[in-house]
């Protein structure tokens, strides 16, 4: 085989585009697609990712120069995943450098974190048995660790096996000189879970509806990759999808494939992660998982442990969409409608769509699950772009919770005056008897701290963030006045800053305030909070779902980090303290997420043998939304929501690209919009439309002004290619940033 003589090559640094370098003679075979290699890039040194080994270059062979170095003898990433790579630059409007930023972890990537060196004992020899015995008399120590080793009949790491038999590096050094014993260090991995212990989980007989789309799903799985479509797996709360996913991974195993599980960061917790490996330890398959909370070399070890083929079944949040996998058979996204698989960065991908994607690439299936599909989805099966596989029961038929939503206008009227409404008469009485019953609740409000205002009741002034045009919250327990956006603090006041009446009021609830009323109202209830204040301690959240699965805790209040995938048998009730929070967004998703989170929260009740009841306190108890929500109607619901996308010109009817401009000179910052406005108007590609630039919802964040522009068209690809050509030959000041997102998720 003839060696290549040019490489083609995406450098780290920016610059956004591929270069030709050529291959010296004494790297010649060592080079392949994939390979890390060392380079030398405008005057320094930089490191790159081989992308093809073009057989001409367009560049003048005098003009190339050659690499510096190749890291590593296997090459490091796949030549799917580097496709995937140029179609995220393509797609999502970015750098091709940057989306390979989110394909290669920067661990990886900067090569300096290697394995976990250990020094292990060895045993050379067997000591006869009356030098055993001599040594037993003259060193105690040595006899021990010798038959220590000769027990265990496999090397034993040097510091445990020195201090399970009370010896020191000595002891075991005078071993290697007698001859007895050698050491050596040796690579061993870190394993996140291994403090954890495993039971195996058997495999369910399937339910007559699960076994509906397992047929569904093997089918996908054994098609030729041509005739494979995505399966949307719509299962009510409880139906047993995961039962689903766990015996499709089986087959795809079983075919001698891997398999590829993305839940959301939030639902990653040791109890799903538990439901993997328990299933599949009994085969000794490894389970990989990654997700943000790993330290660099633990997530090192994972990676390795996937790209060298040991783990088969990869367990992860967002941007394990990318793991490593060889002879990929199945991906799994569950929850697929989650906004958290939308990363809200540079690359701004979501990643339920680079899964749909990156199966097509690798010829192998997908499966999305959730009880509450997205809109884009659930059109997709519609059409017949995707396979739908319904789950309409919960497993042994238990019901689905009786949802009944309470008008908080009435309450209001009952309410004393200047007290915070939290609990309507009907939700208070439904605690009483579950706190008799011995039964446990759960209590949600999606806002953090105490009030979430400060409001002067005689001039009007609302206290407000300086950088921000939000206002800012009082957290009782810090006593600060805190802005959500920036984290800037500030002290609590005490009279108005403006007219300094001491009159101030603190106005709207936040977890912690719910907390505050419900200890007062049920004195004897163990109560406790979850949300991002209470849970900043690493163990907090762990311990605290310990907790309240042995029963220890009566009410649980909580964010939306108790709104997902938990599975509490004895939670009998469930409490929303406002539905209208997320409602009143401006947001054209905004009747979507309501529906979605009031279906996820009220899936918590009634998991056990015991009924569920769900109460809704809302100020606007008749918005669609809440109602179809209530009468678990999603057909209902979607095709009002699709009236509505189809009439205001919303996806899944067309793409949008928000481009969102920066600046902390506000007037700068108009005027850039304008002038970026126009240009993108001049020759606008036929099908794509323009808005005017405008302040954005969220006019002010850390000090900068914003302002947005929104493009509306049939295909991404066209308003990508677009804006991206016109960015490119714009001269933008320079203390104006730009963000450019296609298929934004905040429209804020
Ligand atoms: P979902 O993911 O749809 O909310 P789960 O997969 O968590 O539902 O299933 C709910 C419960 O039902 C789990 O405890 C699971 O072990 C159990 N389960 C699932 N399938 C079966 C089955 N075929 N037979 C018995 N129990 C099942
Ligand atoms: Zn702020």
């Amino acid at each position: 085989m003839q060696t290549a003589r040019f490489a083609r090559v995406i450098v780290d640094r920016s610059a956004d585009r591929e270069f030709d370098y050529l291959i010296p003679p004494g790297l010649g075979g060592r080079i392949q697609v994939g390979s890390r290699v060392r380079l030398p890039f405008r005057q320094r040194a930089a490191l790159g990712t081989v992308v093809d080994l073009p057989d001409e270059s367009p560049v003048p062979e005098a003009s190339l120069r050659p690499l510096d170095a190749v890291i590593g003898e296997r090459p490091i990433i796949s030549p799917v995943l580097i496709e995937l790579a140029r179609w995220m630059a393509d797609y999502y409007c970015c750098p091709v450098e940057t989306a390979m930023r989110s394909v290669l972890p920067q661990v990886i990537r900067a090569a300096e974190v290697d394995h976990k060196k250990q020094l292990f004992a060895r045993l050379v020899k067997s000591p006869p048995p009356e030098e055993l015995a001599a040594l037993e008399k003259r060193a105690p120590r040595q006899a021990e660790v010798l038959r220590a080793l000769v027990e265990a009949a496999a090397p034993l790491p040097v510091a445990s096996l020195s201090k399970a038999c009370g010896a020191t590096h000595q002891t075991v050094q005078a071993l290697v000189k007698a001859g007895f014993v050698e050491t050596a260090s040796t690579a061993v991995e870190r394993d996140p879970y291994d403090k954890e212990i495993f039971l195996a989980n058997d495999k369910q007989t399937l339910t007559p509806e699960q076994e509906e789309c397992m047929t569904i799903l093997r089918r996908a799985l054994d098609a030729p990759a041509a005739e494979k479509k995505p399966v949307l797996l719509f299962g009510v709360t409880g139906s047993g999808k995961t039962e689903v996913y766990l015996q499709g991974i089986a087959h795809a195993l079983e075919r001698g494939q891997t398999a590829l599980v993305l839940v959301p960061e939030i639902s990653l917790t040791p109890q799903t992660v538990e439901r993997f490996k328990s299933r599949f330890a009994q085969t000794q398959e490894q389970v990989a998982v990654l997700h943000s909370h790993l330290s660099d070399g633990e997530r090192h070890d994972e990676w390795h442990k996937i790209h060298g083929g040991k783990a088969r079944i990869v367990i992860g949040a967002r941007s394990a969409v990318f793991a490593p996998l060889a002879n990929l058979g199945l991906i799994v996204v569950d929850e697929e409608h989650e906004t958290s698989y939308k990363q809200e960065e540079a690359p701004r991908y979501q990643a339920r769509d680079v899964a749909v994607l990156r199966a097509r690439m690798e010829g192998c299936a997908v499966i999305l699950g959730s009880a509450t599909p997205s809109i884009e989805s659930y059109h997709n099966a519609t059409t017949g772009k995707y396979d739908l596989a319904c789950l309409t029961v919960r497993v042994d038929d238990r019901k689905m919770p009786l949802i009944r939503v309470v008008d908080l206008r009435q309450e209001s009227q009952r309410h004393p005056k200047g007290s915070p409404l939290v609990l309507s008469e009907k939700l208070r009485s439904a605690i009483d008897a579950r706190l008799l019953k011995k039964e446990q609740t759960i209590l949600f409000l999606n806002r953090r701290g105490f009030a979430t205002s400060l409001v002067c009741p005689s001039c009007g002034h609302v206290c407000r963030c300086t950088e921000c045009s939000v206002s800012l919250t009082y957290h009782r327990s810090a006593n600060r006045l805190i802005c959500h956006l920036c984290g800037h603090q500030g002290a609590m006041l005490s009279r108005c800053p403006q007219c300094q009446d001491p009159a101030i009021r603190q106005a709207g609830l936040g977890t912690e305030r719910v907390e505050d009323v419900i200890g007062k109202v049920f004195p004897k209830a163990v109560i406790k909070r979850m949300d991002a204040d209470a849970m900043a301690r690493k163990d907090a959240f762990r311990e605290t779902l310990h907790a309240f699965k042995a029963g220890k805790i009566d009410i649980l209040i909580g964010t939306q980090m108790i709104a997902k995938g938990l599975h509490f048998p004895n939670v009998t009730l469930v409490g929303i303290i406002n539905a209208d929070l997320a409602l009143h967004l401006p947001d054209f998703r905004a009747g979507e997420r309501t529906f979605q989170l009031l279906t996820q929260v009220a899936g918590r009740a009634g998991r056990g043998e015991m009924e569920g009841e769900v109460f809704v306190q809302s100020f606007t108890p008749f918005s669609p939304s809440i109602q179809f929500a209530r009468h678990h109607d999603f057909e209902g619901y979607w095709q009002q929501e699709m009236d509505f996308r189809s009439k205001c010109h919303f996806p899944p009817f067309v793409h949008l690209v928000l481009i969102t401009l920066r600046c902390a000179h506000q007037e700068r910052g108009r005027f850039t919009a304008e002038t970026l406005a126009r240009r993108l108007g001049e020759n606008l590609p036929e099908g794509v439309s323009l808005g005017d630039p405008v302040p954005a919802p969220l006019e002010k964040l850390k000090g900068q002004f914003r302002f947005q522009l929104l493009l509306r068209g049939r295909s991404a690809f066209k308003l990508s290619r677009h804006v991206k050509a016109v960015l490119a030959k714009l001269q933008m000041p320079v203390d104006v940033t730009t963000a450019v997102d296609v298929d934004p998720y905040q429209l804020l």
